[in-house]
C-alpha cells in the first residue's frame, strides 16, 4: 500500500448539509476519521447525531457536499452504493433483528445475498463472531429467546459478518438494561482496540474514557467540540457543552 493511501481517512465528510424540510439538520459539516480511530459522538437531543450516522451509511441523503469512505465517494444508488455501504456497518439503538430467523441466519443473511458467500463457509465465520460476542450458544435461537444485550451483541456479529472498514453505532445500549449495558461495550471496547475504525453515538461516559480517541459534541448541526476525551470531560470550552454534561453527569 503506498503511504498516500494510508493517509486517506477511512471516513472523510466534506461540507455536508442536511435538511428534513426547512429544518437544517446538519450544517456544512467537516469530519475526517483516521483509519483506527474510534470516535465517540455526543450532544442534546435532536442535535443531529443519528442523521450524521445515517448520512454516512447513505441511509439519507444529503443536500450538498459529500462523503467518502476510504477514500471512495459515496455513490448516489445502485450497486455501487450496496457495495460501498457493505463497507460501513451500523447497530442501531433497537437491535433491528429479523424476528422470524434463528441469530445464525440473522449472522449469515448478508454475507450470502451481498458479499456472495456459500451457505456453508458463513456459518462458520458467523459461528466465530458469534463466539467472539458471546453468544454461540444462542445460534439457533430466535431474537425474542435472546436478553436485550444478548441480541445487540448478534446485531455487532451480524455487521461484522459484512467485514466493514467502518462500524458506526447509534446510541447502542440506549434501550438495554443497565446491568446489560457493560457487556455490550465490552464487545465494543475490544472490537477498537483490534483497531476497527468505529464512530460512536453514546453519552457512556465510561466508555469515551476507556475507548475513544476523540469526542465530537454537537449541537443544533453543528461539530461543536472536537477534542480528546480528557480535554472533553474537564474542560469543555464551550457553555453548550458544560451545560449538556451538567445535565448527564
Ligand atoms: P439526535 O440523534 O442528535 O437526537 P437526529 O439526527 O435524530 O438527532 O435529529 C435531528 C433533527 O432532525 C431533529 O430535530 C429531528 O426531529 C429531525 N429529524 C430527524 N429525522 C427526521 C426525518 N426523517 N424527518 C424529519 N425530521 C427529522
Ligand atoms: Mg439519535
Amino acid at each position: 500500500m503506498t503511504e498516500a493511501a494510508t493517509d486517506t481517512p477511512m471516513i472523510r465528510v466534506s461540507a455536508v448539509d442536511k435538511y428534513f424540510g426547512a429544518l437544517h439538520v446538519l450544517k456544512d459539516i467537516d469530519l475526517e476519521v483516521p483509519r483506527g480511530q474510534v470516535v465517540v459522538v455526543l450532544g442534546p437531543s435532536g442535535s443531529g447525531k443519528s442523521t450524521l450516522c445515517r448520512v454516512i451509511n447513505r441511509l439519507e441523503t444529503i443536500d450538498s457536499g459529500s462523503i467518502a469512505i476510504d477514500g471512495t465517494p459515496l455513490p448516489a444508488e445502485g450497486r455501487a452504493l450496496a457495495e460501498l455501504r457493505a463497507d460501513v456497518g451500523m447497530v442501531f439503538q433497537q437491535f433491528d433483528l429479523f424476528a422470524h430467523k434463528t441469530i445464525l441466519d440473522n449472522v449469515t443473511l448478508g454475507p450470502i445475498k451481498v458479499r456472495k458467500v456459500g451457505r456453508a463457509a458463513a456459518r462458520e465465520e458467523a459461528m466465530q463472531l458469534l463466539e467472539r460476542v458471546g453468544i454461540a450458544d444462542q445460534a439457533d435461537k430466535h431474537p425474542a429467546q435472546l436478553s436485550g444485550g444478548q441480541q445487540q451483541r448478534a446485531a455487532i456479529a451480524r455487521a461484522l459478518a459484512m467485514r466493514p472498514k467502518v462500524m458506526l453505532f447509534d446510541e447502542p445500549t440506549s434501550a438495554l438494561d443497565p446491568e446489560m449495558v457493560n457487556e455490550v461495550l465490552e464487545v465494543m471496547t475490544g472490537l477498537a482496540a483490534e483497531g476497527m475504525t468505529m464512530l460512536v453515538v453514546s453519552h457512556e461516559m465510561g466508555f469515551a474514557r476507556r475507548a475513544a480517541h476523540r469526542v465530537l459534541f454537537m449541537a443544533d448541526g453543528e461539530v461543536a467540540e472536537d477534542s480528546t476525551p480528557d480535554d472533553f470531560f474537564q474542560a469543555p470550552k464551550s457553555s453548550r457543552a458544560t451545560d449538556f454534561l451538567g445535565k448527564i453527569l
